[in-house]
């Protein structure tokens, strides 16, 4: 059978040196692990503007579309700011999630035990938490009609609608229940069906959906309650299912409990394909960091658990993953740490690279 295919778009500012690292993890998975990919790289964001005058090549967008995955690093940075809007780097990104159909939007809270202290909440309340927020990306009050700014009665009034067809819903559902069943079954949705429709709406073709999964335990939430939740005790949750802007505001929120940018992978997931597997990107959540570019500063660990994520979601490789995600673990424990990761005692940090190292190694 032919390798799993992969396009890497390591991108601009240190998404090239923390994508450099992750493609050390790939290599080091075909000798060690009979487990090849078949790696194509490619330019995205400013890179691509630079040497195509677009951020994304047509070109590039094909094979996006033909790649078992992708796996891009950051776009943007300084040199792109004054760009016209049509042609800036984030447009690059923007094209892809948006042809590819990504609709499903995977965010890991995970808080490696020898980080707890860098949670503002208490150790106890955050160490060994491993979430999943899955947040609706396509739909919702950042795409619904009417939107604008309008004219009435002698004064301007913004307008935004939330806006959910059954449809929609019931396919960012069933993503969260299919992850729910590679992890630890439970699902928690959080909409306001007390005071909106579209709530009403969420919870009832959740509900139907679930009936299809009966293996796995559904509780919902009213967002405002679960915002108050993830602060007060986020262990309580496993997967939790949310639209596009109560997601937007969970997922910063769940994020910031493990307390680093540096560390925090992403996955994008859109319908199920001809190869059977989710059209998928795998990204970073951190940006293009310019303040660190070109030192070797940058923690390579949130895009090396992005391909993590990229083995346990799109090629079904669980057990590979965890086998990554150990390494990581098991480095932080040993102290490995990079600039961003010291915490105000100081000590001396490691290069990208060095992480990468040991990353290996270990
Ligand atoms: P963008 O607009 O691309 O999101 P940003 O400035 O909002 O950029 P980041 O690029 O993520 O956000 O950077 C925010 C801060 O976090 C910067 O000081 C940056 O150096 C730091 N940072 C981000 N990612 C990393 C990383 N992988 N390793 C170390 N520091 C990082
Ligand atoms: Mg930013």
């Amino acid at each position: 059978m032919a390798n799993p295919s992969l396009l890497i778009l390591p991108g601009d500012g240190i998404g090239p040196e923390v994508m450099a690292e992750v493609e050390r993890v790939i290599a080091w998975f075909g000798d060690k692990r009979d487990l090849s990919f078949d790696v194509e790289t490619d330019l995205v964001g400013g890179a691509a503007y630079d040497a195509h005058g677009t951020p994304l090549h047509d070109d590039t967008m094909a094979k996006a579309h033909a790649a078992d995955a992708v796996l891009l690093g950051a776009v943007g940075g300084p040199a792109y700011d004054d760009l016209d809007f049509s042609v800036k780097p984030e447009r690059g990104l923007l094209r892809l999630r948006k042809e590819m159909d990504l609709f499903s939007n995977l965010r890991p809270a995970q808080c490696f035990d020898a980080l707890a202290d860098f949670s503002s909440l208490k150790r106890d309340i955050v160490s060994g938490l491993d979430i999943m927020i899955v947040r609706e990306l396509t739909s919702g009050s950042y795409f619904g009609e009417p939107r604008g700014i309008f004219e009435e009665d002698g004064q301007r009034v913004g307008i935004n609608t939330q806006r959910y067809t059954e449809a929609e819903i019931d396919r960012v559902a069933r993503s969260a229940f299919e992850l729910a069943m590679r992890r630890n079954k439970r699902v928690c949705s959080m909409e306001k069906a007390n005071v909106m429709e579209s709530g009403i709406l969420w919870r009832e073709v959740v509900t139907k959906v679930h009936a299809e999964y009966p293996e796995v335990g559904l509780s919902h939430m009213y967002a405002d309650n679960g915002a108050m939740q993830l602060v007060r005790a986020p262990k309580q949750f496993d997967v939790i299912l949310t639209d596009n802007l109560f997601g937007d505001i969970l997922s910063d929120c769940a994020a910031m409990l493990t307390g680093s940018l540096g560390m925090l992978p992403s996955a994008s997931l859109g319908a199920i394909g001809e190869n059977g597997r989710p059209k998928a990107l795998y990204e970073p959540v951190h940006g293009s960091a310019p303040d660190i570019t070109g030192q070797s500063k940058a923690n390579p660990i949130a895009c090396i658990l992005s391909f993590a994520m990229a083995l346990r979601y799109s090629f079904d490789q669980g057990a590979e993953a965890a086998r990554l995600e150990a390494a990581v673990e098991k480095v932080l424990a040993d102290g490995a740490r990079t600039g961003d990761l010291m915490g105000p005692d100081g000590g001396t940090p490691i290069s990208t690279i060095q992480m990468g190292d040991v990353i290996l190694a270990a």
